[in-house]
Parts: C-alpha cells; sequence; structure tokens
C-alpha cells in the first residue's frame, strides 16, 4: 500500500477503512476481511463504541501489529489532561495493542485550551503509547493556531472531504502546517452513488463511482477512509488504487457547484 510521509517521520498508508457505525460482528468481520485483503490502515474513534471489536478483527485476521496502521479519537467532551491519560491507557486495552499510530482531537472544543490537550497527546507519545498525533474537523483559524502553538508536528486534520465539500483553501492552510489532511466520509455517505456525472467518468475509465472519487482525492495527496461493510466494497474501494484519471476528470469533479456537508457539526463549539 501506497503512503505519506507524515510531519512526525512516520508513514500513514494513503487508504484506509472508516468503521463509523459498524459495531458488532459486521465490525469485527470487516476489519478481518480488510487486513485479510491487503488493507493497512483502520479509523475508528471512542466514540464509535467499536474498539472491541475492531481489536477482535485484527486478531481474527491474524495480521501483524507492525504491518498496519492504527487511528483512533478522544471526544469533543473529555480532552483534560487527566481524561487524555486515563482514556489513552483504556483504548489500547480496549483494542487489544501496546501503541496506537495516530491519537487524534475528534472536534475542537471551547472547555480545554488546546496546549493542554495536545500537551497530554505529546506525553502518550512520549511514553510510546501514540505514535502521531491529530486533530479532526478543525476549521482554518484554528489549524493556524494549532500549527504556531505545538512543539510537536500535529500530522493531520481529518475533515470531510468530497466532491461536494471541496475543501481547497483549508487543505492549503493544513499543508502550510505540516499536517495532510485525511477525508472524511469521501463517499458523501453514499450520495455519490446516484450522481450521472461521476458516472460518465467512472464509464470511461471502466471504473465504479466510489473508485473515481476515492482516486480524485488520492490525486491531491488526500488520505481517504472510507467506510464499507461487504467484501465486495472493500475490494471495489481497495481497486482505485489502480484507477487513474485525466487531468479533464479531475477539473470536472474539482468544479462541482454543491456545497454540501453531510455530518452536521453546527452544534460544536466551534463553526467550520
Ligand atoms: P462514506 O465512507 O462516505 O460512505 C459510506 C457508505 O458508502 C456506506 O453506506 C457504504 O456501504 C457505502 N459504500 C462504501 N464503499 C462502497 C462501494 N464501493 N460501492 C457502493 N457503496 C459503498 O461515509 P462515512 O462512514 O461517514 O465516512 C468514512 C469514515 O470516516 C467513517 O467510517 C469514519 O471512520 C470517518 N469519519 C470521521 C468523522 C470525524 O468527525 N472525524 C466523521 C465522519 C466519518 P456499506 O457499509 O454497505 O458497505
Amino acid at each position: 500500500m501506497r503512503t505519506v510521509k507524515l510531519s512526525s517521520g512516520h508513514e500513514m498508508p494513503v487508504l484506509g477503512l472508516g468503521t463509523w457505525e459498524l459495531t458488532g460482528d459486521p465490525c469485527r468481520k470487516a476489519v478481518a476481511d480488510a487486513l485479510g485483503m491487503g488493507y493497512t490502515h483502520i479509523d475508528t474513534a471512542i466514540l464509535y463504541g467499536n474498539h472491541t471489536e475492531v481489536g477482535q478483527g485484527v486478531k481474527d485476521s491474524g495480521v501483524d501489529r507492525k504491518s498496519f496502521f492504527l487511528t483512533t479519537k478522544i471526544p469533543l467532551s473529555k480532552q483534560s489532561r487527566a481524561q487524555i491519560l486515563q482514556q489513552g491507557g483504556q483504548l489500547l486495552s480496549d483494542l487489544q495493542t501496546d501503541y496506537v499510530d495516530l491519537l487524534l482531537l475528534h472536534w475542537p472544543t471551547k472547555k480545554t485550551p488546546f496546549e493542554e490537550s495536545l500537551g497530554a497527546l505529546k506525553e502518550l507519545v512520549d511514553k510510546k503509547r501514540v505514535r502521531s498525533i491529530g486533530i479532526s474537523n478543525f476549521n482554518k483559524d484554528l489549524v493556524r493556531k494549532v500549527a504556531k502553538i505545538f512543539e510537536i508536528p500535529v500530522v493531520t486534520n481529518q475533515v470531510e472531504f468530497h466532491p461536494y465539500l471541496y475543501q481547497k483553501e483549508l487543505k492549503e492552510v493544513c499543508e502550510e502546517g505540516g499536517m495532510v489532511i485525511t477525508a472524511y466520509s469521501p463517499l458523501a455517505r453514499g450520495d455519490v452513488l446516484r450522481d450521472d456525472r461521476l458516472s460518465k467518468i467512472a464509464e470511461k475509465h471502466g471504473a465504479s463511482i466510489p473508485q473515481v472519487v476515492i482516486q480524485w482525492l488520492l490525486e491531491k495527496g488526500i488520505v481517504v477512509i472510507p467506510k464499507a461493510s461487504s467484501k465486495r466494497h472493500l475490494q471495489d474501494n481497495l481497486g482505485a488504487l489502480d484507477v487513474s484519471l485525466d487531468a479533464e476528470d479531475i477539473e470536472a469533479i474539482d468544479s462541482f457547484p454543491e456545497e454540501k456537508r453531510k455530518v452536521d457539526g453546527t452544534w460544536k463549539h466551534y463553526p467550520f
């Protein structure tokens, strides 16, 4: 699997499996199937309530811990130093692992200063429980702030990013701050499947719509984490790595006029 070099020096596979809303047996199975067919990157979060199943799926796959990248996230409401250190221990035991590759602040909070939360994440890095740290759902101003205040690299901002939400400016600000974008809800939670414009491009390349959308993101140096529960979808998404798009396809998708969010963050502490 192709990787991107993070500002922490670690490598992150460019395509991963998202696990939001995957719990129980379907989650265990999807994780095992994904690792079995060549995925090397799994994305979860404490809030998804599936750490145990993710850990079981890894075990079922028989894949060695060193050969895949594991990301999880600290929830919005629990970002004080004490809370992060407590969760840092619990999540490793739930996931049945000695370390996670990447630990993110799931949403920016106003309750705890970023210096404190990021400082606690750094303590987990120092204790070798976490390899790299990052943020999620941070807007441009917050990205600039975090990039300035912090002494260890914040390697990624995981945000909603798909053909109906091309966040070009945010991407540039993240890159200036040494962060890669990780695209969540890359398939717009399934909406892309019904798009005639994408279907024409897919037909031209003998590809599926998800493959076209994933490749559109990969071309931009973005890490992509589609969620899929069936072997068929997992395999289809993996096939995106072999699809190549023409400049005109990329430009066409870049100019989609929609500004559509699928994940509602309006009740959260900071506006996008
Ligand atoms: P998504 O990946 O955009 O879309 C998932 C949907 O697409 C599912 O219904 C899935 O169906 C379907 N699908 C996947 N591959 C397909 C294929 N090849 N053909 C047809 N349908 C396909 O949505 P998402 O789950 O919102 O986003 C992905 C991941 O990003 C999440 O799982 C999570 O890990 C992360 N995320 C993070 C945040 C954050 O705040 N940081 C927020 C949202 C999401 P099946 O399940 O039936 O396969």
